[in-house]
């Protein structure tokens, strides 16, 4: 191990030399390392030979590109900050949860988050293992020895269901939310993320989760673009669309209510205030939702939803008893018992739970 680690400085500071840095810089920048903000301890003393921990050694020489030697070197720019970034193209994969920095050093501000399994685009790599990538449209820095290569297999996640939660039972979560029954005043969910900033209730989320992670599997690549929100944003959003009806259409209250309500949901009476509905399309093709029927991506989700609990709500010709225009790209939670049963019955939910009661 200590072998390995002398020889990743080694090429790290023969790659400096190369493009004529001073080898004192470069003694200093390996002192530093960024934590993740998670659970990783700081490594700020671990690059010195002595105290470098088996971790570090090991991800040293296998994640960060410092190891691959100065013959991969082809061109260095200057950031202007007194870093030098010598340029590379590959991917690589986070293997924590890892701070996104504006410059090469801890010291530089945390511009976002990369998580565990997420896809950094590597565009050069400093001698001081820092890699710079392409975040969000713009350069940023992230610290290599969180990287690697290959995707991680990242470990089944249990979802904790605290006490006394809103939902007992699997069963809990087949029920109507819609223009005509809303939510109870007591309906209280745990949230949690499924892609980026977006959130489900957290059994949603986990069933959520494993359905896009399936389907990339399959090659199928899925974006959200809708998922939990919140009863005071459906609010707003309800309000401002009622208000500028009135002001600016000359229509009564009534009026603009009821206009409204045809696209977007009164608060309570939407899915996504639920927490149990999801918007997703083709990551690659995310601007047309009308379009996104006749995607490969479409059909995969047809086929596969009801193994992860989800049903296609709102069909084609049950406008009139959803209230909703067919959306290919709308997802309903309504667990793994059930989905099934109400996808092959070609229903929508009101009519199928509607005759399940009767
Ligand atoms: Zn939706």
């Amino acid at each position: 191990m200590r072998l390995k680690y002398k020889r990743a400085a080694a090429a790290a500071l023969a790659a400096l030399t190369l493009s004529g840095c001073a080898g004192r810089q470069a003694e200093e920048k390996l002192q530093s390392g960024d934590a993740p903000a998670g659970t990783v301890p700081a490594v700020t003393s671990a690059w010195s030979e002595e105290t470098a921990p088996e971790s570090v050694t090991e991800a040293l020489t296998t994640s960060a590109p410092v190891t691959k030697g100065p013959e991969a070197v082809t061109t260095a720019t200057e950031t202007g900050d007194g870093y030098t970034v010598y340029d590379r193209s590959e991917v690589r994969y986070s293997i924590d949860t890892v701070n996104v920095r504006e410059l090469p050093s801890t010291e530089s501000k945390v511009v976002g988050q990369l998580n565990p399994g997420d896809e950094a685009a590597v565009t050069g790599y400093t001698s001081t293992g820092w890699l710079r990538i392409s975040y969000n449209g713009a350069t940023a820095y992230v610290f290599g020895q969180y990287f690697s290569e290959i995707k991680p297999e990242l470990p089944e996640q249990e979802v904790v269901i605290p006490e006394g939660y809103y939902f007992s039972s699997p069963a809990d979560y087949f029920f109507i939310v819609n223009k005509q029954n809303f939510l109870p005043e007591d309906y209280a969910i745990e949230t949690d993320f499924v892609q980026g900033s977006y959130e489900l209730e957290i059994v949603a989320a986990k069933h959520c989760k494993d359905m896009i992670a399936a389907a990339e599997k399959d090659g199928i690549e899925l974006k959200v673009l809708s998922a939990y929100r919140t009863v005071d944003y459906q609010k707003k959003l309800f309000e401002r669309n009622v208000n500028s009806r009135m002001e600016d259409d000359g229509m009564t209250y009534d009026e603009a209510y009821y206009d409204v309500s045809i696209n977007i949901a009164p608060p309570g009476g939407s899915e996504h205030n639920a927490g149990l509905a999801v918007d997703i399309i083709d990551k690659n093709h995310w601007d047309t939702y009308t379009a996104f029927e006749d995607t490969k991506e479409f059909e995969w989700l047809y086929a596969h939803c009801a193994e992860y609990g989800f049903i296609l709500r709102y069909l084609k010709g049950k406008e009139d008893i959803t209230g909703y225009i067919y959306e290919p790209w709308h997802y309903r939670y309504v667990g793994t018992e059930y989905a099934s049963a109400v996808m092959a019955s070609g229903l929508c939910l009101e009519e199928y739970i509607g005759q399940n009661e009767t």
